[in-house]
């Protein structure tokens, strides 16, 4: 199973980032567009692995503070164009827990530095990043998610198999 760690988004986010995407569209950029309900903020990716109850054991260990996020310009990595989030610092914080905590459990995961970004569109087929509006819209983040990643028909298929809550917050569905 294909495995990560992320923070999914609520409707206010996706809509403002489905909106910088139909911004780039107009400006031409045809790529491969992340799916609206893809949309999402990875910190940590975990890969091949076969147990993910273990991984939501590992997880259970992870003490974070409910965090506000907005989102904070474009930036590129190569052919993946993203947008930017600025953050608490408790953000960092969790995604450090995070990856501790898979650590303290031997399960292996990306050990690249967390660079905080929601992939947008990949192979935009152009150098330049257009100017965009970037709508001001934030979200208090309260719980995490270990995500399944598979490949559908047309992109790929998440699945949430399972929640970390920040402390002091209780669950409500
Ligand atoms: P595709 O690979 O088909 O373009 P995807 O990247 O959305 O689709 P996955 O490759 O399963 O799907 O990745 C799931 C999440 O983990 C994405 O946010 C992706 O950017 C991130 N990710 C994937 N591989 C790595 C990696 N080696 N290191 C860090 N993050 C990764
Ligand atoms: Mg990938």
């Amino acid at each position: 199973m294909r495995l990560f760690i992320a923070v999914n988004f609520n409707d206010d986010i996706k809509g403002a980032l489905a909106s910088i995407q139909e911004q780039l569209k107009k400006s031409n950029v045809h790529g491969r567009y992340t799916a609206y309900e893809n949309l999402h903020l990875t910190l940590a990716f975990i890969g091949e692995y076969g147990d993910p109850n273990a991984v939501l054991d590992a997880l259970a260990g992870v003490k974070f503070k409910p965090f506000n996020l907005r989102l904070d310009g474009m930036g590129s990595f190569g052919s993946v164009w993203w947008a930017g989030i600025d953050a608490d610092d408790e953000l960092k914080r969790c995604a450090s827990q995070v990856r501790h905590a898979l650590a303290q459990a031997g399960i292996g995961f990306d050990k690249k530095r967390f660079s905080p970004h929601i992939t947008l569109v990949r192979e935009p087929g152009v150098q330049v990043i257009p100017s965009v509006e970037i709508p001001n819209v934030q979200m208090t983040v309260r719980e995490i998610s270990l995500m399944l990643s598979e490949r559908g028909k047309r992109s790929m298929i998440y699945t949430e198999l399972g929640t970390v809550l920040a402390e002091d917050t209780e669950r409500t569905v």
